[in-house]
């Protein structure tokens, strides 16, 4: 049966549901609070019972308890939850705002002089959220809520998350009770998760990395989510290590947040006795790390490997579909590789270029070797049950990223080799057509990074009167070094196909990767080549 997460937290009562800055919340405590939100939130919008359909509310908190409790607060309210970004400027506030249509706002703590001027412009009612350590309200908690929509919670809307814009405007991506559930349900299976597990959260709250696999899984069994207002790599490391309870199983990231943690690990912990105790802590007492959203780098992996023993489990997925593909909790992981599909997904991979020419479906090795696909290349298509309903307030959009037969296109080139899949990116921006040759940017972009010199990349295809177009590295250099694109080049005859190396070189001081350690492609284009469209 489908429920939201909330409807669970009774069960858990007593438990530590969130550790943040303010101190440790129970279940009931998130329960009680997101009850009195919830009340606020019909008074405000004048209805007398809890009953918000077709509303949905937007919320711009920190990374804290006070989170959860919007999230909550919208749902028992039968509303449907927008959720917000702190880091995002303005207009891309009021974007969302405006694009999700949103009835009402609810503004973190820290965030009323951020939101009430908006509030103002739209014409909204806003609510303000008082600091988390005031948050619960026990009296509240033993009122079971009564929505009376308990029944029917599977199909409807529950939240509106927008995607990250790394091909275009971010679009309204609504996903309903049941297909958010399918996604926590599949990764509490598959990667395991107990009432036992204690996870550090570091993640932006506005993506389904951040909201779905690091938040809503645990409070699914009943764990406890340790909330870091943002990312920074001392305190990551302090929580990481600390031996005073609760002491962290659980962590997931982003690859570039995996990196900074390796930088801030070579500069500050360089003593033998230091390293060999990260490792023994590593460890023991940690089972699972986890990293996704966008292609985890060699160097990375296998530097994170040397330091805490963990090989990174690497998974694929997107705001539509949630996790999809994913190495194993137990047994090979690949290099590389994004492993198999998840339970309940279904993956195939059509031929681009041709017309929808099926080349094989299915998820078993046999299945897929059987039907020719070992090796092939082609757009990675996905169905399952926590694929989205909709592009919101895009039917257009909707339609055109699914098949007739409702495969939801991922827009994604896979290739499938060795019994597991590999993302060789998005088919728009990443796929470079050169001479004749389909060239993968994350390809190119994994032999580069083997460059002792070279820290990050990104590859771009650029528009060429000879060749169509012409491989170009971005390049962020180790500090200090040089490098010519004469001397890549010479290097790289001895690590790549000739067809692939690169032909034009650009150096930056930081690669300009985003909270999700997305590099926009679009923008490098358009600040390196302004004239191309
Ligand atoms: P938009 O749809 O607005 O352009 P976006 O696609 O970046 O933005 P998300 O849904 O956050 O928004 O990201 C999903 C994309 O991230 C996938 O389509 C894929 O290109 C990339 N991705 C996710 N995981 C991986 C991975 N393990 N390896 C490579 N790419 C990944
Ligand atoms: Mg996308």
């Amino acid at each position: 049966q489908v429920a939201p997460v909330f409807c669970r937290a009774l069960e858990y009562g007593d438990k530590t549901a969130i550790v943040d800055s303010s101190g440790s919340h129970t279940y009931l405590d998130l329960y009680a609070s997101s009850l009195g939100l919830a009340t606020r939130i019909n008074q405000v919008l004048g209805r007398e019972s809890m009953d918000a359909r077709e509303q949905h509310i937007s919320f711009l908190c920190s990374n804290d308890a006070s989170y959860v409790v919007a999230q909550w607060a919208t749902w028992m309210c039968g509303a449907t939850a927008v959720p917000l970004y702190r880091k995002h400027p303005l207009t891309e506030l009021e974007y969302i705002i405006s694009d999700s249509q949103c009835s009402l706002l609810v503004a973190g703590h820290l965030y009323g002089d951020t939101l009430e001027p908006l509030a103002k412009k739209l014409g909204l009612p806003c609510l303000q959220l008082g600091p988390t350590s005031t948050l619960s309200s026990r009296a509240l908690a033993e009122k079971v809520v009564d929505t009376g929509l308990e029944t029917d919670w599977a199909e409807r809307p529950a939240m509106i998350i927008y995607t990250s814009g790394t091909t275009g405007m971010p679009k309204g991506v609504l996903h309903t009770h049941s297909s958010l559930q399918a996604m926590i349900q599949c990764l509490v299976s598959e990667w395991a998760w107990s009432k036992d597990d204690i996870i550090l959260h570091t993640l932006p709250l506005h993506h389904v990395h951040g909201i779905v696999n690091k938040l809503l899984c645990p409070l699914w069994v009943g764990a406890t989510c340790i909330m870091l207002p943002e990312f920074q790599p001392h305190k990551v490391w302090e929580c990481l290590l600390s031996s005073q309870a609760p002491m962290v199983n659980v962590f997931m990231a982003v690859p570039t947040i995996y990196a900074k943690l390796i930088q801030h690990y070579e500069q500050n912990f360089t003593q033998t006795h230091v390293k060999d105790y990260i490792r023994a802590v590593c460890q023991e007492r940690i089972r699972l790390m986890v990293s996704g959203s966008a292609a985890l780098p060699q160097p990375v992996l296998q530097r994170w490997a040397e330091i805490t023993g963990h090989t990174l489990l690497e998974r694929y997925g997107m705001t539509e579909i949630g996790m999809a593909l994913s190495n194993p909790l137990m047994g090979c992981r690949t290099p590389g590789a994004v492993g198999t599909p998840l339970p309940g997904m279904e993956v195939r991979i059509v031929m681009t270029n041709t017309t929808n020419a099926i080349i094989a479906e299915g998820n078993s090795r046999e299945t897929q070797v059987r039907a020719g696909l070992e090796g092939k290349e082609g757009e990675l298509m996905v169905r399952g049950p926590s694929v989205f309903k909709e592009y919101w307030n895009r039917p257009e959009e909707t339609r055109g990223s699914f098949t007739e037969d409702g495969w939801f296109k991922t827009g994604d080139t896979a290739v499938y080799r060795d019994g597991v899949y590999w993302i060789m990116g998005r088919t728009s921006v990443d796929i470079i057509k050169s001479g004749g040759y389909k060239i993968s940017a994350l390809d190119v972009e994994r032999h580069l990074l083997a460059h002792p010199d070279i820290i990050d990349v990104a590859v771009i295809g650029v528009k060429d009167p000879t060749w169509g177009q012409k491989v170009v590295a971005v390049v962020q250099l180790q500090k200090g070094v040089e490098l010519s694109l004469a001397e890549l080049k010479a290097w790289a005859r001895d690590h790549m196909a000739s067809y692939t190396i690169p032909t034009g070189l650009l150096l930056v001081k930081e690669m300009p990767r985003n909270q999700m350690g997305k590099v926009n492609k679009k923008d490098l284009m358009k600040q390196f080549y302004p004239s191309q469209p």
